[in-house]
């Protein structure tokens, strides 16, 4: 099979996107092997910092203060990581609840751009504008130290890393928008970045080898079960990464064991552009095949003292093993 691929770059100075067409390297997409190389350290203590930054700013719901100063300041954040040039804010409207319109914005940052060969790494960091499972002020927005800031933590901590440690293959890291906003069970209302740059291709074309979700990744005793909906769109890319995981010694965090199938940014970009992705994220299968999530889920206990520098390390130290040591 011969597949075409894109060279994307991204001249956000300008607002110009040029595309050049490349040829395919034919290797399997999702086969990994140990290349033997040297993996540079993440931090769990700066990933750790980069989501205790985001909760100081507040609650992150969309039109709120905090959504604004946290838009900003991960804009600046890639900026400095990615170069100026390099990053991509796609910003779109929504109308909320209430009738009013939210102003939203994915950001997205691509490094090491020359390579036609890449993957795409996401999460959300926008939290939720209520706490539909804390008994007290339900009507409160949540500070989202797990839901939303850990895996934009672990992201942004990747991004010091892609920047001090060029990669051997093209990294994109998009932050999405809008993936909390929904009210219960009205899943028209969720998803609203991953829905928006699915339908909104900021490069046509774009073919990343697949891509990682990463929500709810720092949470103290986490554990990821294989997500369903993973399973169905690349049974052997969550094969890898769970072996992998076990292989750096992760494998009771990551057990081999069926997880809930839980609707996630992960199944929108599969739906609207076909690129697999699947999610690594925290929660349990119950025994009628729906997730539980960890108590502090959606409740304001969603704060700093959830969080564990153990999960974040393993998680990191899986993404960077995966970039600079298995995939190319
Ligand atoms: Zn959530």
């Amino acid at each position: 099979m011969k597949s075409k691929r894109w060279l994307i770059c991204l001249l956000t100075g300008l607002s110009v996107l040029c595309l050049m067409q490349c040829g395919s390297p034919e290797e399997p997409r999702f086969s990994f092997t140990d290349k033997g190389r040297d993996v540079p350290p993440f931090s769990a203590d700066q990933a750790y910092e980069y989501i205790q930054k985001q909760v100081e700013f507040g609650p992150r719901n969309p039109n709120s203060e905090g959504h604004r100063q946290t838009k900003e300041f991960l804009y600046r954040e890639m900026q400095h990581h990615a170069g100026e040039r390099n990053v991509y804010v796609q910003s779109f409207e929504h109308e909320g609840y209430g009738g009013e319109i939210l102003e939203m914005h994915n950001i997205i940052a691509a490094f090491n751009l020359e390579s036609t060969d890449r993957i795409v790494l996401a999460a959300h960091w926008d939290t939720r504008p209520r706490a539909d499972e804390d008994p007290n002020n339900t009507d409160e927005p949540i500070l989202g130290a797990d839901d939303g800031g850990s895996g934009v933590g672990v992201l942004l901590e990747l991004a010091r890393i892609l920047s001090e440690n060029p990669p051997p293959l093209g990294v994109d890291i998009i932050f999405f928008d809008g993936e909390d906003y929904g009210e219960s069970g009205d899943l028209q209302n969720y998803f609203l970045g991953a829905r928006y740059w699915g339908d909104n291709q900021p490069a046509p074309g774009y073919n990343p080898r697949f891509g990682i979700l990463l929500d709810m990744v720092g949470g103290t005793g986490a554990v990821f079960p294989r997500e369903g909906y993973s399973v169905r769109f690349a049974p052997s890319l969550v094969d890898a990464v769970w072996d992998l995981a076990a292989e750096l010694g992760y494998g009771e965090m990551f057990p081999d064991t069926e997880g809930a199938m839980i609707s996630d940014d992960h199944v929108i970009v599969e739906r609207t552009t076909g690129i697999p992705m699947i999610n690594i994220i925290h929660h349990q299968r119950s025994g009628d095949g729906t997730a539980e999530f960890p108590s502090y889920w959606h409740t304001h206990q969603d704060n700093m003292e959830i969080i564990d520098k153990h999960t974040l390390q393993a998680v990191g130290d899986l993404m960077t093993e995966l970039i600079y040591n298995r995939i190319q």
